[in-house]
């Protein structure tokens, strides 16, 4: 008794000794920060601004107090007097991604429990929390910006926001989804099954309370239910967005949806004959019946004018699908670098098994060509799920080299990837773009991504409000870890 007490002393000791340690601002980014000055200018460097605009050479940009001061022509800008000043010759800086399908969770393992049948055991499929890598990496590679889209520990996402924005964790700026707002039945143990639109209220704002600013609807939701949690999140000045599978995207659209997540052709039910109302058709019927349709044809251009009308935007997530066709994407050895023993075997099993049809990603790729070409807000973000293999901040630099591959030009790619995440978050008189008056979210890249995308990987220092992260440390700090913390 006696001694279990002064244990527990010890431990108290030891966790108010943790507690003063990681209360000291700034400790833990300290070790990430290459740059930290007030006043300071990016010299001779390509600049690409995210408006979609063509890219320039030999620009100066300066950045006083977190904010872009001036930026310009090399010979024509004047930098001011004891200013720092960093050689941009080979380099070029773009806006800082914002992310918009990017999970602070990760699949957990291939290794699912499985009854005698072969069939998912209880408690039903669960992924894991990667509080520790996601923000690290997602910084790393240049995300200033991010939007969860879907919560399944929403206090340990609002711990990191808090952490984050008091400068005690690197990370990028977080846009928090509250838990998934799912019907029934959901093969997922970490979802909540909405019991009809009171329920759907009441948790809007509950997660309103707590801190959340964005909602998503998930694919057993009823067209009730997600009416109710709409109008309630508008209510509360939050935008919806869905990956939806019982409800049509043309339901949802009447309903007043603001964004849908992944595209159409994996998620979109509007075209699957005989569907029954409020339910998600069973098996591969949604995607068979997307590669029947032409893109060009009525009824997808139909949908296509539906979205554009009434201005809902449609979130690109190519990486996650890219997973599932054989041999792509190239194997890369950063990413298996960064992941944990246990998850990189089971990517590297999963991959071996990938068998689904390219012309299943390209559809997708032209709807979301199609989409953007007809004045749609296309958005951007890897949904760093899937079979493993796309991971925080790789995949979305993957996602931008996918948007190439879809037949965008590198600036419009990298514009979907900035400037359109900027406007659907109601942000873009702050970020998105590189102009005088926006936040210093830069990201200075060696190479040229407007020629070559694949540039787009070589991220050295990630501006955030003005202050230089270094990306190679802190990759390096997450190395073995992805899908473990
Ligand atoms: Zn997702």
């Amino acid at each position: 008794m006696r001694r279990s007490a002064k244990l527990s002393a010890y431990v108290l000791v030891f966790l108010f000794a943790i507690a003063c340690v990681a209360q000291r601002p700034g400790a833990g980014v300290a070790p990430f920060i290459s740059e930290n000055v007030p006043v300071f200018a990016i010299t001779h460097v390509r600049v690409v601004d995210g408006t979609g605009a063509s890219a320039k050479d030999d620009q100066t940009v300066v950045v006083a107090n977190g904010k872009i001061q001036t930026l310009g022509p090399t010979a024509s800008v004047q930098v001011p007097a004891g200013a720092k000043q960093i050689d941009g010759t080979g380099y070029t800086v773009i806006p800082g991604l914002v992310g918009m399908h990017d999970h602070l969770y990760y699949t957990a393992t291939a290794a699912m429990q499985r009854d005698a049948n072969g069939r998912l055991g209880e408690p039903g499929l669960f992924v894991n929390e990667i509080p520790y890598t996601a923000p690290r990496l997602s910084l790393a590679a240049g995300v200033t910006t991010l939007r969860t889209t879907g919560s399944v520990e929403p206090y340990t996402d609002l711990r990191v926001k808090r952490l984050i924005d008091q400068g005690m964790m690197p990370g990028p700026k977080l846009d928090l989804t509250a838990p998934y707002l799912e019907g029934w039945p959901t093969i997922f143990a970490q979802m909540h099954s909405l019991t009809g639109p009171d329920d759907a209220r009441r948790l809007v704002d509950y997660w309103a309370d707590e801190g959340m600013t964005s909602y998503k609807a998930y694919m057993n939701i009823n067209r009730a239910d997600l009416a109710a949690a709409i109008t309630e999140a508008h209510k509360r000045g939050f935008k919806l967005t869905g990956h939806l599978c019982s409800v049509t995207w043309h339901e949802a659209i009447t309903l007043g949806i603001d964004d849908f997540e992944h595209g159409p052709v994996f998620t979109a039910t509007d075209f699957v004959a005989n569907k029954k109302p409020d339910t998600c058709p069973s098996g591969r019927d949604g995607t068979d019946s997307w590669a029947k349709l032409d893109i060009n044809g009525p009824q997808v251009q139909e949908l296509i004018r539906d979205l554009v009308s009434h201005h809902v935007s449609v979130t690109s997530t190519l990486p996650v699908f890219e997973m599932s066709v054989a041999g792509r994407p190239p194997l890369q050895q950063r990413v298996l670098d960064a992941m944990a023993p246990d998850a990189k075997l089971s990517y590297l099993t999963l991959r071996a098994r990938s068998a689904m049809p390219e012309a299943l990603l390209k559809k997708e790729m032209e709807f979301e060509h199609a989409f953007a070409n007809a004045g749609g807000l296309l958005l951007a973000g890897p949904d760093p799920t899937g079979n493993g293999g796309t991971l925080p901040g790789f995949g979305d630099q993957r996602e931008v080299e996918l948007l190439v591959e879809a037949g965008f030009t590198p600036v419009q790619a990298i514009q979907v990837a900035t400037e359109n995440g900027a406007k659907f978050l109601g942000q873009q008189d702050k970020i998105g773009t590189l102009a005088p008056g926006k936040q210093a979210d830069i990201v200075l890249i060696k190479g040229d991504p407007s020629r070559n995308i694949v540039d787009i990987e070589n991220v050295e220092t990630v501006f955030k409000d003005g202050i230089g992260y270094d990306s190679r440390k802190l990759i390096e700090s997450i190395r073995g870890q992805v899908g473990m913390r």
